[in-house]
């Protein structure tokens, strides 16, 4: 069983899980988009922050990185707010594929119904599923909700979002491969163009953790109060990262960890405790699935030392963070 999370168990151990793993020397920087190849693999930061705003930070959480898949979860919140769970469920899916996050493979054996909006292909047809008249209003809308989550702007890292149109085109394949289904709603280019531009969104660790913890308090951000999403969706939100965040080794996170998390192929992990808090974790190295190696092992044990495991029978019974 875990120490009570008080503040000042929280800040020990995240200090502590910054520390153990800072000089671990294992995985590669996602290298199929260019710029992130060259992104100091040394950096490394840490950060929880509990449903009521307060925030334990270890190593590099003030300088930013990109955010790419874990914005799928953003995304998926305004359209489960714009359109609702029954649209998604039937025009995307809510199940783990059992394959990579670009698997063509994956889309054509189930006649193009992406299956869930944290692979890239259900993450184009989320994005397309976005109402609007343009591909402008629909960047939009996008870029509102993940400035609602963070609480503050957010802006798009120009040398990513370069970098990453020049080479995606795989994802454009994705788009191409949904429309001849019928399983994308808006034009391919435009809705792949908007999820690249999501992608390149610009955020630190500690921005991060602030977007958990609005998960962590039921769509609520804890420092500006304001409402990033409907309070409903929120679990609809968590089931999807407990099955499908970090990709096709989610089943062997959830059996070390418990915990609904989501990665980025730029280094970032999201983890959120429902009620309790969000920890987020960044560093760029990456293991073969596309997940950072030490942000995986920090959280890992983070979610020992304090108990956090969801499957426990003892997750929960801590005292309250405030
Ligand atoms: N922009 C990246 C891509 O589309 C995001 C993938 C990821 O983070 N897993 O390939």
């Amino acid at each position: 069983m875990g120490a009570p999370t008080t503040p000042a168990t929280i800040r020990a151990a995240t200090t502590e899980a910054h520390q153990r793993f800072q000089d671990l020397k294992e995985g590669q920087n996602a290298s199929y988009i260019p710029v992130l190849a060259r992104v100091q693999p040394e950096r490394f930061g840490l950060v929880v922050i509990t449903a009521d705003g307060q925030a334990a930070e270890a190593g590099d959480t003030r300088s930013e990185f990109a955010i790419e898949s874990i914005s799928k979860v953003f995304t998926l919140a305004r359209v489960l707010d714009e359109v609702g769970a029954e649209v998604l469920q039937k025009k995307v899916g809510d199940n783990p594929t059992g394959e990579s996050f670009a698997s063509v493979h994956a889309l054509v054996v189930h006649d193009g119904k992406p299956l869930n909006p944290f692979v890239n292909a259900g993450a184009i047809a989320t994005v397309s599923l976005i109402p609007a008249d343009s591909a402008a209003r629909r960047w939009e809308k996008i870029h509102e909700t993940v400035c609602a989550f963070a609480g503050r702007k957010l802006e798009v890292m120009d040398e990513v979002y370069r970098s990453e149109s020049a080479t995606n085109q795989h994802n454009r394949a994705l788009a191409w491969l949904l429309d001849s289904s019928h399983t994308l709603y808006s034009d391919p280019m435009e809705a792949t163009d908007v999820y690249t531009r999501q992608c390149s969104v610009g955020l630190t660790t500690y921005d991060l953790a602030v977007m958990g913890a609005t998960l962590a308090a039921g769509g609520i951000n804890p420092l500006t109060r304001q409402r990033a999403v409907k309070a409903e969706h929120v679990p609809r939100i968590l089931a999807e990262m407990t099955m499908s965040g970090l990709y096709d080794n989610t089943g062997t996170w959830q059996y070390e960890v418990g915990l609904p998390a989501k990665s980025g192929v730029g280094g970032g992990i999201l983890a959120v405790v429902p009620g309790r808090l969000a920890i987020a974790a960044f560093s760029p190295p990456l293991d073969r699935f596309g997940n950072s190696v030490r942000s995986q092992r920090a959280i890992r044990h983070l979610s020992e030392a304090l108990g956090l495991n969801l499957f426990a029978a003892t997750a929960g019974a801590s005292p309250p963070t405030r």
